[in-house]
């Protein structure tokens, strides 16, 4: 998305990927495509995209996901 940006480089957004179980429901749930799946993991493509919502967080099985929200 390239339109839609928040802040470059301040994003609190952390990815375990030791913890992902691939369901891709970060993929769904993001607005900002941060997440793509490769190899049954999620990654994170698009790190300055995200704009700290939580939907990932909130919707991760696993706990894989964490945000701090609070900087913009
Ligand atoms: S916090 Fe929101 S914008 Fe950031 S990766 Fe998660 S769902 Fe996407
Ligand atoms: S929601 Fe969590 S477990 Fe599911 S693909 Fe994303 S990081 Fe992995």
């Amino acid at each position: 998305m390239k339109n839609l940006r928040y802040l470059d480089n301040v994003s609190t957004l952390v990815l375990d990927d030791e913890k992902c179980v691939g369901c891709s429901l970060c993929t769904e749930v993001c607005p900002h495509a941060v997440f793509e799946m490769a190899q049954n993991r999620a990654l994170i493509v698009d790190l300055n995209a995200c704009m700290e919502c939580g939907a990932c967080v909130t919707n991760c099985p696993s706990g894989a996901i964490s945000v701090s929200p609070g900087v913009g």
